[in-house]
């Protein structure tokens, strides 16, 4: 057995409705500029161009139902998407036996820092910093092809405080799923545990601290994704492998120390001053 320097990071998993076993991914495939009336309003003229791909991590990948606000950014976007998981692959796959891959559908949300990707777009450089930071890609549960077949139009709806942002049907993707899936396949060596998150309609825009997204396509039920829960004070929570109970929060603007250090004076005192941005994990 090859040994390992040191324990290999978890590998992300996805919950299937329906089933116990977890689908395991191993890429995420983003499509750019999927719906025309997105592309315009991004500026580009959707009749003119070839589907493009970029990618983000497979552990950017959240089904916590929560997304904190990335640092570095003060213009965060929703992007709401189907995602696509593939539970075999290969290359030169045909647009005809495109979908005997597909393990199944999900709901996700394509989040991006896009005063980054603006500045990135500007200067001819790549998206990741815009596009593959953590926990930027929440999801939800896949739903298995045999329960759902394959949704290729159906209504798709993005909320945000109630209100609606996004709203569009399925069969207004400008490139299908088999062709998505052919098409990569030119490029890429696709395989089991692979994801495509399908382009994002019309209607992006920012989203506050607090937000709560809520987003339903046909048949794929519903994705809620709120900011951090805050425990209640008295809350016993873990730091350092203490358990403490929450007393008080302060403000991250008001904390001139580092986090870590903010939590080991914490633990000296069983008092925790915790930032009202970081999210804590009830014990
Ligand atoms: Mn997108």
């Amino acid at each position: 057995m090859t040994e390992l320097a040191f324990a290999p990071s978890a590998i992300t998993t996805l919950p299937i409705v329906g089933a116990e076993a977890r689908f395991p991914v191993r890429r995420v495939y983003c499509i750019g500029r999927n719906y025309a009336a997105h592309a315009i309003e991004m500026g580009h003229d959707p009749d003119k161009e070839e589907p493009f791909f970029f990618q983000k991590n497979p552990n950017n990948l959240d089904t916590s139902g929560q997304f904190p606000y990335p640092p570095e950014s003060s213009d965060v976007h929703h992007e709401a998407e189907m995602l696509i998981a593939l539970k075999s692959g290969g290359t030169n796959i045909s647009v005809e036996s495109a979908l005997t891959h597909v393990f199944g559908y999900g709901l996700s949300l394509d989040m991006t820092r896009r005063d980054l990707q603006g500045i990135q777009k500007k200067m001819g450089r790549p998206w990741e910093i815009g596009k593959a930071f953590e926990r930027s890609a929440p999801c939800g549960p896949l739903h298995r092809v045999s329960e759902v077949g394959h949704p290729d139009q159906g209504s798709l709806l993005l909320t945000v405080k109630g209100e609606v942002r996004q709203e569009a049907d399925l069969n207004q993707m400008i490139w299908k799923v088999p062709e998505m899936i052919s098409y990569l396949s030119k490029y890429f060596e696709l395989a089991a545990g692979d994801v495509i998150m399908s382009g994002t309609p019309s209607g992006v825009a920012a989203v506050e601290k607090g937000d709560i997204m809520v987003l339903t396509i046909d048949g794929l039920g519903k994705l809620e994704v709120g900011y951090p829960r805050q425990a209640p004070n008295g809350t016993p929570v873990l730091i350092n492998g203490v358990r403490c109970p929450i007393v008080g929060r302060v403000s991250m603007d008001m904390i001139t120390v580092d986090v870590s250090e903010l939590s080991r004076v914490a633990i000296g005192d069983k008092v925790i001053l915790w930032g009202t941005d970081l999210p804590v994990n009830e014990v």
